[in-house]
């Protein structure tokens, strides 16, 4: 076979040393993100590429590579990043992680829900800042979860259902939408509703659909508007399902009361009012950063680009549009 395996990052240890027995020719971009400069010069000659989800894979990347291209592996479910309609034009098998970051980035979310609903960041700022405190009853009041709280769930996949699977456990009601389900049944606990009536009854909303045409902005100033005053919004999708601006907005007058988020719509960069404002909780889009889960994420990636460049199926196909 000609061409050799790009990897635009250095991958965990365990994945670095299959790497290493391969009997393909491997190069390996860095620890650090590479320009695109340096994208784009690596990936030339490439018969496999394993990329990230930061990355622009589209015409120009595969002008940059080349006719020899076979396959490029997303290390993440998501593939948003993705020219699909540029890879089915030139026969580029495109594979994501489905299934393996599920549980870690169900617990992501979970964890962002309890940190901005029992504002446990803002008051360990206070604690750790030794100002002088005292018990108060009204010292960081927080939403009771548990207490019957509703949480709302927008796309009820693989993440979205392991979500409701939490919430469940902490004595939540859960409500959830997606297309393809009917509104008024039953989905492993979750009552299944219309949109409108997701944004109504929610007191936490969390987003876990793809980034599509179809749902950027799904949450803009009117679906904000239609949410209960002081309701919560966790983002654990892409950053781009929120209108920001909207958001913080609603933030600041007090129509949201928190907001818990993992991506941004401009990554890596995070507007400045959304690391200001107190009652937000930012993580770095650390999902699927479980020790386990990022070795088998790495590991199906390795698995997808092998078996395309041996000649059999791939294991997770994006499937083209
Ligand atoms: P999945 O199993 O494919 O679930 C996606 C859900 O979204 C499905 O229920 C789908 O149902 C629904 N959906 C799609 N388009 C929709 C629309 N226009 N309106 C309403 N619902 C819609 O995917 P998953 O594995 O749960 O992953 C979900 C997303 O999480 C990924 O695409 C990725 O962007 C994000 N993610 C983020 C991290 C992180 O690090 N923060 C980690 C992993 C994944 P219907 O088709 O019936 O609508």
């Amino acid at each position: 076979m000609e061409g050799h395996i790009y990897v635009s990052r250095t991958l965990t240890p365990k994945a670095m040393k299959l790497l290493d027995n391969l009997d393909y020719e491997v190069r390996v971009g860095g620890d650090e993100p590479p320009s695109r400069e340096k994208l784009l010069e690596d990936v030339a000659g490439a018969a496999g590429a394993i990329v990230m989800l930061s990355e622009k894979i589209d015409e120009e990347f595969f002008d940059a590579a080349g006719p020899g291209l076979e396959v490029v592996a997303n290390l993440a479910v998501g593939y948003d990043n993705i020219d699909l309609h540029e890879a089915k034009h030139r026969a580029v098998i495109v594979t994501n992680t489905p299934g393996v970051l599920t549980e870690a980035t169900a617990d992501l979310t979970f964890a962002l829900l309890l940190a901005t609903t029992r504002r446990v960041v803002e008051s360990d700022y206070y604690a750790r800042s030794g100002k002088p405190w005292i018990w108060g009853p009204n010292e960081y009041v927080g939403l009771d979860i548990s207490a019957g709280a509703t949480l709302g769930i927008y796309g009820l996949g693989r993440i979205g259902l392991a979500v409701a699977r939490r919430a469940q456990a902490f004595g939540m009601r859960t409500i959830g939408y997606a297309r393809h389900l009917v509104p008024g049944q039953e989905l492993d606990g979750v009552h299944i509703v219309e949109p409108d009536e997701l944004l109504q009854y929610s007191d936490v909303l969390t987003l876990h659909t793809p980034l599509t045409d179809e749902t950027r902005h799904l949450i803009d100033a009117a679906a904000i508007a239609k949410m209960k005053k002081g309701a919560y919004i966790i983002n654990a999708g892409r950053g781009g399902l929120i209108d920001e601006l909207a958001m913080v907005d609603a933030l600041k007058s007090g129509q949201l009361a928190g907001a818990g988020l993992d991506v941004f719509e401009g990554e890596p960069v995070i507007r400045p009012e959304l690391r200001e404002l107190p009652n937000v909780v930012v993580t770095p889009h650390i999902g699927s950063a479980g020790d386990k889960t990022r070795e088998v994420m790495s590991k199906l990636c390795i698995d997808n680009v092998v078996s395309v460049l041996d000649g059999k199926a791939p294991l997770t196909q994006v499937p083209y549009p």
